[in-house]
Formats: structure tokens, sequence, C-alpha cells
């Protein structure tokens, strides 16, 4: 009688370990790929024939960067996009990048625009407000450095969904040591009281977005502080100022949660450079998708 009862036992308590096993195994399966997402922010500037720096990107290298991604399973998504999947839990693709230039070069229309447009990507330029269609800097007088777009310029582009424009501030593009602002990007200067401050960047982010009015098809949502100056203080003003997502230059990676908007503020970016070979950009970017990367094999 007693051997019995541990006949039935037993396999019942075995069966109930391995629901429990499968259940669990479930759940982890949920938590990985459900409603979370990693998402890499990839950092250019300008494009040129040759590269002087870190921050100039050649049309060879470029074209090859864009298709080793396309071909490691990488789709470029837009700002919308990013705050959708947030806000609404709008899906992503698998592997999701967001492409970035900063400080609106006109060689982000002519250089790595068609080759964007070759090779099924797209990009989010972040443009200086005041110096948007100039010839020269409004502070110095001298000429500019590199051709910088008019928003006109990028249209053709913008209404093929290749490219979008968003704000880089409109004229704290500048350091304290250049004389002219008297502050480091958007930081607060020593002295500064807080309503002064809140009132500086407001000020500033009405003059982009009065500079942009319609000329720009897309909606502004994001903003990239320039020279990667932030903190909470200075977010969370942008914030109110009607900025959804923001950027910085800290090379870290991102996870967007559905539901925490949180998440959509001062993303880390990784900058790419001409060193870059497109193998390499797709490993690095891998690394963060472990179970894509093992499927892929
Ligand atoms: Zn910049």
């Amino acid at each position: 009688m007693k051997s019995k009862k541990t006949d039935w036992k037993l396999p019942a308590i075995i069966l109930l370990a391995l629901l429990l096993i499968l259940e669990m195994a479930d759940i982890y399966r949920l938590a990985r790929s459900g409603d979370t997402q990693p998402l890499p922010v990839l950092m250019y500037h300008h494009f040129a024939d040759v590269s002087t720096d870190g921050t100039v990107v050649t049309p060879g290298r470029f074209r090859e960067q864009m298709t080793a991604l396309r071909e490691g399973g990488y789709e470029a998504v837009t700002v919308p996009q990013v705050i959708a999947f947030v806000r609404e839990g709008a899906p992503l693709p698998d592997k999701p990048v967001l492409i970035t230039m900063d400080d609106g070069y006109g060689s982000n229309l002519t250089v790595a625009a068609p080759i964007l447009e070759e090779t099924g990507m797209r990009a989010t330029i972040f443009s200086i407000g005041i110096n948007e269609g100039e010839e020269y800097y409004a502070h110095s007088g001298e000429p500019m450095w590199q051709h910088r777009f008019a928003f006109e310029e990028a249209s053709p582009w913008v209404e093929k969904g290749v490219i979008d424009v968003q704000s880089h501030t409109f004229d704290m593009h500048q350091l304290e040591s250049y004389g002219y602002s008297g502050r480091d990007g958007v930081r607060r200067m020593r002295g500064e009281s807080a309503e002064d401050y809140r009132r500086a960047l407001l000020d500033d982010a009405a003059a982009f977005r009065e500079r942009r009015g319609d000329r720009v098809a897309t909606e502004l949502l994001a903003l990239a502080y320039p020279f990667g100056y932030y903190d909470m203080e200075a977010d969370k003003i942008m914030g109110e100022a009607g900025y959804q997502l923001t950027v910085t230059i800290d090379e870290r990676m991102n996870r967007l949660r559905a539901g925490d908007e949180a998440c959509l503020r001062m993303l880390g970016r990784f900058n790419v450079t001409d060193h870059t070979t497109g193998e390499a950009l797709v490993d690095r970017l891998d690394h963060y998708f472990p179970d894509l990367a093992e499927s892929k094999k």
C-alpha cells in the first residue's frame, strides 16, 4: 500500500517540476524579448573624400558600414518610431539602429543621403538653428567651416523618408571660451539663477522651433546636446520645451522599455569613425543582440 502511494507521487512531482521549468523559461523569454528593446544609436558628423579626424568619414567607408549593417539584419529606424514603441508599444524591427549626424553639414545631403537611399537606410540630422543655410558665423563673422544646409535643401530627402532634421539647439553650440555666450553648451553659468537658466533654455528652444517652422515636413521631437554637455536639470527643461527624445555623446547602449518614457532621455551614442570597418561595426552592435546573433550562425 505504502509503495503504491510513492509510485503515484513521484511522477506527479516530476511533472509539476517540469511544468514549473517550462513556465520559468517562458517568463524569461518574455522578459528578454517582450516589451524591452536594445537600441544602438550611431553618431556621425561630416563626410569628405579625405578623413582628417574622427568626425569625418569617407563615402567609401560609409557605404561599407551601411551595407554591413543591412546585411547584418539591422534596420534604420526614425525618432517617431522609437517614441511610438515606448509610448504605444508599436513594434520595432528585431535589430533597430538609429543613425544620427550632428551639426547640419551639406555633405550629409550630398554624400551620405544617396548612400543611405542606395542601402535602404535612413538618418536623423541634428542641425544648429542659427547656422542653418548661412555662409558666415553669426557671432564672429568668419566664413563657416563647411556648408550648412538650409532646411529646404533637405526637403527632397525628408519627403523620401531618408532624412529627418531635428535640433542641435538654436544658438547653444558654443563654448564659454569662444567669448560669445559665456556658457558651455546648455550648461548653467556660474551665478545664473535657476529661473534665468530655465528661461534661456526655453527661449533657445523656441527660437529653433520658430526658425524650423513648417520648413521641415516632420514633427520636431528630438534634441542632441552640443558637445555632449547635459544634466538632469537641463534635460527636464528641454522636456518642457517639447523634446520627447534627447541624445548625448556618451558611448553607451540604450535599452528601451514600453511604457517608460524616461528611457527616451539622454540616450547614449556610438561615434563611428573612418577607421571603423563595416564588420567591426556589426560585431560591436551584435554584442547587444546575443539571441539574434546566435540564430544567424
Ligand atoms: Zn555638434
